[in-house]
């Protein structure tokens, strides 16, 4: 053995894998002209056994591989380009194994060539690409037939995927989400109450900022063309970290729409007095517990309380029947609320009673305001089916000043203003601190 072969044997014992160099006249007619004794270590067949009987290489590759094999072999060979292949073999023992070939071609003078090529076992790398394709496979599966709408951003808060569910709900397509600067919520959204809600109060964007999992925000979005479209969102955020930092932010949307439209169908029904939908007698006295709490607390300002009681109202029934009474409750209604300010509450608190509560008011504006309610029924009959039916009330006031602390109280200093109106002969307002 030259010195020159002696090096080239020992640096290619030294380096994982086979080395080896093949000499070829022609398609099919080649042989071994070097082969490292690593080739042992990959097939299980010592060097010289192979260089005996080169075949014995092929025999090992799994009979589905040859034709790809022998395909990038012609490529390589007519082209005189790099081969560059992975196959699978069998080794001597029966053992499965990867292989990866790379061998490279030189042209020589006499017309041949000589490919010099490494053989490295890359089953690790091989089994480890597998199982993260078919995870993600199988993660990919369960993203794309989630119910729930599943948007992904990164550590800069740019959206990087959302699944199909993700669009459908939210009304919008990927490419527009996948364009959206970073840190910019999915949608305009109200809370619950009605309030906006502003981006950085969005669930994902919090989590992006706090590092913490956002859980359980139910969130009214504006979708769809001219985001006119409501739909309430059960969004939930959880960071992905890595290393230390947040990698991604996987936000997940559930469409709440049913639930929380009932739920707010029946608060409004349980508030609203079904005849008129002015607030009933229950809605009305938390209103009143609450002003009477928030005049407490602050500075000297006063508030005022209405009793308003329709006049001789059993004469209407007894006169025009019971559905002519229901015209005039609904009728005086709209007398009373067109009398205040949006702000001001009211109800109807029994058969043909009223209250009126009326923040921030002095007691010459309550005054007033009462007055006109009162001339309202006096000048506004209710048409009934082409009758004018004239109805008059009586209106008993009281104050609420930060001094009051029970709402009832206030009901009862309100209705003997009202009795007082009534025995004054009807048609009449009374200031009870008058
Ligand atoms: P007063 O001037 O003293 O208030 O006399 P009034 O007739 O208005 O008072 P009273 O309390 O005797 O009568 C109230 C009537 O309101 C009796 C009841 O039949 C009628 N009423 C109560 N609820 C309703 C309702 O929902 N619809 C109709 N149409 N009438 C009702
Ligand atoms: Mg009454
Ligand atoms: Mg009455």
């Amino acid at each position: 053995m030259s010195a020159d072969t002696e090096l080239i044997a020992d640096l290619a014992d030294a380096v994982p894998g086979a080395l080896y160099r093949i000499d070829s006249s022609g398609y099919g007619e080649w042989s071994f002209s070097f082969l490292s004794n690593g080739i042992e270590e990959l097939y299980g067949f010592s060097a010289a056994e192979v260089l005996a009987d080169p075949m014995v290489l092929n025999r090992c590759m799994l009979e589905e591989d040859l034709p790809g094999y022998a395909q990038a072999n012609i490529v390589a060979f007519e082209s005189l380009s790099v081969l560059d292949y992975e196959y699978r073999i069998k080794t001597r023992v029966g053992e499965f194994r990867w292989i990866g070939v790379r061998a490279v071609p030189r042209h020589l003078d006499d017309g041949t060539v000589a490919w010099s090529g490494i053989m490295l076992d890359i089953t690790r790398r091989k089994q480890t690409e597998e199982a993260l394709a078919s995870s993600e496979l199988r993660f990919r599966a369960v993203f794309e037939a989630a119910p729930q709408g599943i948007v992904l951003r990164d550590r800069l808060g740019k959206v990087v995927d959302a699944n199909p569910a993700a669009l459908r709900l939210l009304e919008t397509s990927l490419t527009d989400l996948l364009t959206q600067p970073a840190m910019h919520p999915l949608f305009d959204a109200i809370g619950t109450n009605g309030s906006v809600i502003d981006a950085d109060e969005h669930p994902g964007l919090i989590t992006l900022r706090t590092g913490q999992r956002s859980e359980s925000k139910v969130l009214g979005a504006s979708v769809g063309l001219g985001k006119k479209q409501r739909v309430w969102l059960r969004v939930n955020a959880t960071p992905i970290v890595r290393d230390g930092a947040i990698d991604r932010v996987v936000s997940t949307l559930e469409d709440v729409t049913d639930g929380v439209e009932l739920t707010q169908k029946m608060r409004q029904e349980a508030e609203t007095d079904f005849l008129t939908q002015l607030l009933n007698r229950r809605s009305f006295m938390a209103r009143l517990s609450a002003e009477v709490e928030r005049l407490t607390l602050g500075d000297d300002r006063c508030s005022a309380l209405l009793a308003i009681d329709l006049d001789h109202f059993k004469v209407v029934n007894d006169t025009y029947g019971h559905a002519a009474g229901d015209a005039v409750l609904v009728h005086a209604a709209d007398v009373i609320t067109e009398s205040v300010r949006a702000s001001d509450a009211v109800a109807r608190s029994g058969g043909e009673e009223f209250l009126v509560l009326l923040p921030d008011t002095t007691p010459e504006g309550a005054i007033s305001i009462a007055e006109r309610i009162r001339a309202g029924f006096e000048e506004r009959p209710t048409d009934f089916e082409g009758t004018a039916i004239e109805v008059t009330a009586s209106i008993g006031l009281s104050l609420i000043d930060r001094e009051d602390s029970d709402g009832s109280e206030l009901l009862v200093r309100a209705d003997t203003a009202l009795y007082e109106a009534k025995s004054a002969g009807r048609n009449a307002v009374v200031a009870g601190w008058l």
